[in-house]
């Protein structure tokens, strides 16, 4: 990542908004930003299925839930934060299972670039179903974006969700099931 070059656009931007990039507040702004962006972007040139192992333990392929994984990501269309969570139901094939770290770190790698909602839903999505090739998948994210809570578009606090469907969890009776056992586990 050209750090410098942000810096320089950093400067840029703060001159056009009207302000002065020399004053004391925001004199150590642009290399700050610089070094944030490095870490908040660094899923720009990571392989998210190179963070992802597959585990073989018995399971009867029942579904095997997890939620709340707390990511934090940047709309692309703004580059404000949308952040939340994300929940992931599946239904294993053949005892293939991942552990819970490492999907937090697939959602992790995947919000940490420019992003929208939707295609953050669907990204992991696929990469579940290409590594871990699952009976059927369900993930869904609920998050707030600042672009619109900021804007007044939405009121702050309100929650986008998106899902994304694969497999099995296409029937309605299964994804009834797996959204009815998310309620239940968020109730806690
Ligand atoms: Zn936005």
């Amino acid at each position: 990542m050209d750090l410098k070059r942000i810096e320089r656009a950093i400067v840029e931007i703060l001159i056009a908004i009207g302000e002065d990039p020399t004053r004391e507040g925001l004199k150590q702004t642009p290399r700050r930003i610089a070094r944030l962006y490095k870490e908040i972007f660094s899923g720009i040139n990571t392989d998210p299925k190179k963070v992802m192992k597959v585990y073989r333990v018995k399971n009867q392929e029942e579904m095997i839930i997890i939620k709340d994984i707390p990511f934090y990501s940047m709309c692309e269309h703004h580059l404000l934060p949308f952040f939340g969570k994300a929940h992931i139901v599946y239904i294993p094939k053949k005892n293939r299972i991942t552990g819970f770290s490492n999907l937090v770190q697939v959602v992790e790698t995947l919000a940490r670039r420019p992003q929208i909602q939707e295609r953050l839903t669907s990204q992991i999505a696929d990469l579940i179903m290409a590594r871990l090739q699952p009976m059927g998948l369900l993930v869904v994210i609920e998050a707030e974006q600042l672009c619109l809570s900021m804007t007044g578009v939405k009121k702050p606090g309100h929650l986008t969700v998106t899902s994304a469907i694969r497999g099995v969890m296409r029937h309605p009776a299964t994804r009834n099931e797996a959204l009815s056992l998310l309620k239940k586990e968020r109730k806690d």
